[in-house]
């Protein structure tokens, strides 16, 4: 070890050998690795004050420098195995480093994302849906709790809550004017009811009136006549005194009638006009107390073969039966009624 320098030194990138071999001793010139540099330093023509020779003893890489003065050499010897290992180490640890920034950098962005751009947006197309659905009290009592919603996100599920809540006073609005319509209208129909069962000129129930009540009379099977009553020598009052005159005579009659009794009184046609009356062991009584109350009326016939010159009325009155039709009661009752014209006129006949 001392033809060409005087000291040699062996070292790799192990600090514990390092360490060992910072001291040369005896047993350090037997080992394979100085025999091998202290041979190639004799061996080999060393002129420059540093050289680096890589696999000239094996898998080392060498750094020769002299020492200037004493003519010795330093070498230090790195085993190429290790500082491969270290030159991928580190651009591995570097990867590694920028691959875990790129991912967090990555789930950052999707936190970021989530909560600024796909929970909001999801909470607008929630409510969009719900006003699709005209549930626009729930879409207004939306609330979007998990979110914070910003800029147009929040513009937009202002929007539509603002719409929501035009549309339910619009809403409750038109329900409101539904249903005063609605009354109206079944106010209205009532009156058109009471109108198709009024009799225009004497204010008295009209036939279509007649016909239900008697049939609900006879369905009822509660015992019930049937009056009906005609006006006397009505034709030779209208031919003398005119057509308007018998109408203001019959609308008087009508209205007397009315006055006297609670129950409904009908026009049959004509001059003719019934009753439909409760039974009750006073029913002649009944009758001719109505009967009396026109003659009380006084209205002037002069043109008539009785003797009284004012006009009258006969009646006739039939009692119901539950098992019988409509037309059959008033056959009877009308039989009755001819039964009292042929008395005289101006009196009841009730079907004994
Ligand atoms: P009777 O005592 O037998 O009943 O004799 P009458 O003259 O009343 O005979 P009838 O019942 O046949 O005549 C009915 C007359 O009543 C015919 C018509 O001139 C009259 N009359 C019927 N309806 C009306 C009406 O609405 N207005 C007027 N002014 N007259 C009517
Ligand atoms: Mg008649
Ligand atoms: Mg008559």
């Amino acid at each position: 070890m001392n033809t060409k320098g005087d000291l040699i030194a062996a070292s790799n990138l192990s600090q514990d050998a390092i360490i060992e071999r910072s001291t040369l001793t005896s047993q350090t010139y037997d080992e394979p690795l100085y025999q091998q540099l202290s041979h190639l330093v004799m061996e080999a023509e060393l002129n420059d004050t540093s050289i680096t020779l890589e696999n000239a003893v094996d898998d080392q890489l060498l750094i020769i420098d002299k020492i200037a003065g004493p003519d010795w050499w330093h070498i230090t010897a790195y085993p190429l195995e290790e500082i491969r290992k270290q030159a991928i180490i580190l651009p591995l640890q570097l990867v590694a480093a920028g691959v875990g920034l790129v991912i967090l950098t990555l789930l950052m962005t999707y936190w970021l994302i989530q909560r600024e751009v796909s929970k909001p947006l999801h909470e607008v197309a929630t409510v969009a849906s719900l006003m699709g659905q005209r549930n626009y009290q729930e879409a207004l009592s939306h609330r979007a709790a998990s979110i914070k919603a910003r800029g147009e996100v929040k513009q937009a599920l202002d929007a539509f809550k603002t719409m929501a809540s035009r549309f339910i006073a619009a809403q409750n609005d038109l329900e409101q004017q539904v249903e005063a319509r609605t009354e109206e209208l079944a106010e209205a129909n009532r009156q058109l009811d009471a109108l198709a069962h009024m009799d225009g000129l004497t204010g008295l129930f009209n036939r279509r009136a007649f016909d239900c009540d008697l049939e609900a009379a006879i369905e009822s099977r509660k015992p019930y006549y049937l009056m009906m009553a005609d006006i006397d020598e009505f034709k030779p009052y209208n031919d003398n005194y005119g057509h308007e005159a018998g109408d203001r005579a019959l609308k008087k009659i009508a209205v007397c009638l009315l006055e006297r009794t609670p129950l409904k009184v009908y026009r049959y046609g004509g001059e003719e006009l019934a009753i439909i009356i409760p039974a009750a062991e006073s029913i002649d009584k009944k009758l001719n107390e109505l009967r009396e109350a026109v003659m009380t009326l006084a209205i002037p016939h002069d043109f008539k073969t009785a003797e009284l010159p004012i006009l009258t009325i006969s009646m006739g009155a039939a009692a119901i039966h539950s098992d019988e039709s409509a037309a059959d009661a008033i056959r009877r009752a009308d039989r009755q009624l001819y039964e009292a014209k042929k008395a005289g006129r101006n009196c009841v006949c009730v079907e004994s």
